[in-house]
C-alpha cells in the first residue's frame, strides 16, 4: 500500500468524468474543487479503478503522534487497493528512513497520465515492487534524490526558477518505462549548429537510434507568428516551431528539424489558443520522430501531441534563467 497522500481524484457521475481537487486547492481548467453535495460517493482514484473518498483530515485531534492524516486528502475506501500500475504508487514522497541529498539532482515524476492519453502505464526499471507491495528505488544514486511530482509545465518552470541549476542539470525524469537525464529532456531552441551542443540535433540522433522513436521532453518552441488553428475539417491543427537546419559534414546533405505541436484537443479553447502570439514557448509531452528523405535534404519531424493546456506555456528559457540568476548569482 502506497503512503502517498492523494490530492486529486476523479468523479464519475452519469458516465461523465471530472477531475476533483481538494477544497482548498486551486483548480486548473476543467477541474473542480471537492463538494460533498455533488461528488460524495462518486470518486475513483486518479489513475486506477480504486474507489476513494474525501477525508477532511484530523487537525482537531491534538497530540497525535502520527500526523499523516492531519491535512485534507482523498483516501481509498475500505478494502480498496490501488492497481499495480497506478501512478500514485510512484509517489511524491520519499521512502521513509532514506536521507535526501540536497546536492544531488531531483527525481521528477511526470504525473500527466490524467490528461495525456499517450502515456501508457508500464513499470519503470528504477523501481521494484517488494513483497509487501511497497515500491522501492533500485539504484542507490537515485534513492537519495529529492522527488517532485510534475503535473504540468508550470511545475517545471517553477523548479527552473527557484532551484540550483547544477542540481536541476543532474535530475532524472521518470515516466512509465522512461528514465531520462535532464540534459536529454530539456530541449532548448537553438538555431545554430556551431555551438558545442545543439540539443535538437542530439535528440534526433538519439531518437533515430532508439527502437521507440519517442521519449518525453520539455521542448522550447520558437513560433514565428501567432497561430489560430482552424477547428473545421478532419485534420488535427498543428503549430510549427521555426526549423533547425545544418549540414552534415560527411554526406553534405542538409538536415532540417521541424518541431510540430498537434492540437489533439482542439475543442478545448485553452489548447486551441495556446500558441496565439509569436515567441518562445515551453511544451511538455512525448516527442515522436519521423524522418523523411528529400532529394537534397533530410527532414526530421519531431511531433508532440497537445491534449491539455498544462502542456504549454509562453515563456523563454532565457527569461527563466535570468530570474533564476537572482537566486544563484554567477
Ligand atoms: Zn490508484
Amino acid at each position: 500500500m502506497s503512503d502517498v497522500v492523494m490530492h486529486k481524484a476523479r468523479a464519475i457521475i452519469h458516465g461523465q468524468e471530472t477531475v476533483v481537487v481538494l477544497p482548498n486547492a486551486m483548480p486548473f481548467a476543467g477541474e473542480e474543487r471537492y463538494d460533498a453535495k455533488t461528488h460524495k460517493g462518486h470518486l475513483k482514484c486518479m489513475f486506477c479503478d480504486a474507489a476513494v473518498h474525501f477525508n477532511k483530515g484530523s487537525a482537531t485531534i491534538a497530540g497525535q503522534f502520527d500526523l499523516r492524516g492531519a491535512s485534507p486528502h482523498f483516501h481509498t475506501n475500505r478494502g480498496q487497493t490501488h492497481g499495480d500500475r497506478c501512478q500514485w504508487n510512484f509517489g511524491d514522497k520519499h521512502e521513509s528512513g532514506t536521507a535526501v541529498d540536497k546536492k544531488a539532482g531531483f527525481r521528477l515524476h511526470l504525473n500527466t497520465q490524467g490528461y495525456t492519453g499517450d502515456f501508457n502505464a508500464v513499470a519503470n526499471p528504477l523501481y521494484r515492487r517488494e513483497a509487501d507491495k511497497r515500491l522501492t528505488v533500485t539504484e542507490e544514486a537515485a534513492r537519495v534524490m529529492e522527488t517532485r511530482s510534475i503535473r504540468g509545465v508550470a511545475d517545471l518552470v517553477e523548479l527552473m526558477r527557484l532551484q540550483d541549476p547544477l542540481r536541476i542539470n543532474q535530475s532524472r525524469v521518470i515516466l512509465n518505462e522512461y528514465d531520462v537525464l535532464w540534459p536529454d529532456f530539456m530541449i532548448r531552441y537553438n538555431r545554430s549548429s556551431k555551438t558545442p551542443t545543439n540539443r535538437f540535433m542530439d535528440l534526433v540522433d538519439r531518437l533515430s537510434a532508439s527502437y521507440r522513436k519517442r521519449q518525453p521532453v520539455l521542448m522550447e518552441f520558437n513560433v514565428r507568428s501567432g497561430v489560430y488553428p482552424r477547428t473545421t475539417g478532419g485534420k488535427t491543427p498543428a503549430v510549427q516551431s521555426q526549423d533547425i537546419r545544418w549540414r552534415r559534414e560527411a554526406s553534405g546533405v542538409t538536415q532540417v528539424i521541424r518541431p510540430t505541436a498537434y492540437l489533439n484537443n482542439r475543442h478545448n479553447t485553452a489548447v486551441s489558443l495556446a500558441f496565439a502570439t509569436a515567441g518562445r514557448y515551453l511544451v511538455l509531452g512525448m516527442a515522436r520522430l519521423k524522418t523523411v528523405d528529400a532529394h537534397d535534404a533530410q527532414l526530421h519531424f519531431v511531433d508532440i501531441g497537445i491534449d491539455d493546456p498544462r502542456q504549454v506555456t509562453k515563456i523563454s528559457l532565457e527569461d527563466i534563467a535570468a530570474e533564476n540568476s537572482r537566486h544563484f548569482p554567477r
